[in-house]
């Protein structure tokens, strides 16, 4: 596969000028990775974008979102700001809002993809796929017209980061079906079913009932601990954070790769080609996903935005730069003694970061090679339109 183009733009500003700011030079990158040639007139554009949780703040600033949504309007589209259903929807917006989400900050409205009971999805098949042969899409996503994922672009406990690919596969697809069964929890478990608890394993210490969801986990004092089926939606946090390794969530990083490959393939079929455009966040990587009820401290310092329409090269761009970057003191990395650049948020995470890229490459959803052309301001003499 050739090589994709990547626009980046760094995140230090050195020049005492609004214009060489973050949210000034995302809007001179937006133009120069030529987001008009994604949309037309009055079409229905996605904002894709992970609310985060309570809990977890350090997710996609609000700026940067309505910096898109005035972008989107500009090039004549119809903007709405949307992510799928994690908890309760009515307490999901409320936590959209609580992290600054809201149709007055982000200039369009702000909706869940899948409904208020996460139930509103389309089936798609994924022609060639080895385990997930058909999955549930937002239908909010299915039927844009175009779309614009923007990722927050940080470690991840199971799959080690998480970037544009997850934001496609877990992000794009609902937890249940229309009957009621588990969509999105088929991605993170080989069995399709809750996760298995191992009473000699465990402490009591009630960090698992604490961070479930759905409130599935039920202890009673340190004789039984039960997962209620009928609630569980299989997202895994419990297992993740469990600090006895008591529940287990059988599944391997390369299995969970695959299947988020193969759901990501099931979100982009339902757009016509060059109709999606990814753009990356390298801002406060803390070393866990956003839907955690945390957010510590990053790992590397911010290095700035990304833009491809290639997710797979978005995200190796994104991975080589965090891994060229060195580790942050008073971090998760120093916890793990790591003070040289490489590889920061596998060691963190205990997970191989490259497998997901590879992967998605393998289902052809794009290509690691990548060209990145950087938007460079030294004030108001720098302008985008003298780099096209
Ligand atoms: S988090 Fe693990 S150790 Fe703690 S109560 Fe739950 S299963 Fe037991
Ligand atoms: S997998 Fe664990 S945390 Fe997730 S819904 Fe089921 S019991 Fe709750």
């Amino acid at each position: 596969m050739p090589a994709s183009k990547v626009y980046f733009t760094s995140a230090r500003c050195t020049v005492w000028d609004s214009s060489c700011s973050l949210p000034f030079k995302y809007d001179q990158l937006l133009l120069l990775a030529g987001l008009k040639k994604y949309i037309s007139p009055k079409e229905k554009v996605a904002v894709k974008i992970h609310f985060g949780s309570q809990g977890c703040f350090r997710t996609v600033r609000p700026v940067f979102v309505r910096k898109t949504v005035d972008a989107i309007k500009a090039a004549g589209g119809r903007p709405f700001v949307t992510d799928t259903t994690r908890i309760d929807s009515l307490e999901y917006l409320e936590v959209a809002a609580y992290n600054g989400y809201t149709h007055l900050t982000c200039g369009a409205p702000v909706i869940i993809a899948d409904g208020l009971f996460g139930k509103d999805a389309v089936t798609v098949k994924v022609p060639g796929a080895k385990h997930i042969q058909e999955i549930d899409v937002a239908s909010a996503i299915y039927h844009a017209d175009a779309m614009v994922v923007l990722s927050h672009f940080k470690g991840h406990i199971q799959a080690g980061f998480g970037g544009a690919i997850k934001n496609m596969g877990m992000g794009g697809v609902s937890p249940f079906t229309h009957c009621g069964h588990n969509n999105r929890g088929r991605l993170h478990s080989v069995s399709a079913t809750p996760p298995e608890w191992q009473k000699g394993k465990c402490t009591f210490c009630g960090r698992c009932e604490k961070v479930c969801p759905t409130k599935s986990i039920s202890i009673k004092g340190k004789e039984s601990l039960k997962v209620n089926k009928d609630l569980c939606w299989i997202c895994g946090r419990c297992a993740r954070i469990c600090p006895a390794e008591a529940l287990a969530m059988p599944i391997t990083s390369e299995r969970l790769a695959i299947h988020i490959a193969e759901a990501s393939k099931a979100v982009i079929s339902t757009f016509k080609p060059k109709k999606i455009i990814y753009v990356n966040f390298i801002m406060e990587v803390q070393p866990e996903c956003d839907c955690m009820p945390v957010a510590d401290t990053p790992v590397v310092q911010d290095q700035g935005i990304l833009i491809s329409d290639d997710l797979v090269a978005v995200d190796r761009a994104s991975l080589d730069m965090v891994n060229r970057a060195k580790p942050l003191p008073q971090s998760r990395a120093e916890d793990y003694g790591l003070k040289e650049a490489g590889e920061v948020l596998s060691k963190v995470n205990k997970r191989d970061t490259n497998i997901t890229i590879e992967q998605s490459e393998k289902y052809g959803l794009g290509s690691s090679k990548y060209e990145l052309i950087e938007y460079k301001s030294e004030g108001k003499a720098g302008k985008a339109e003298e780099h096209i």
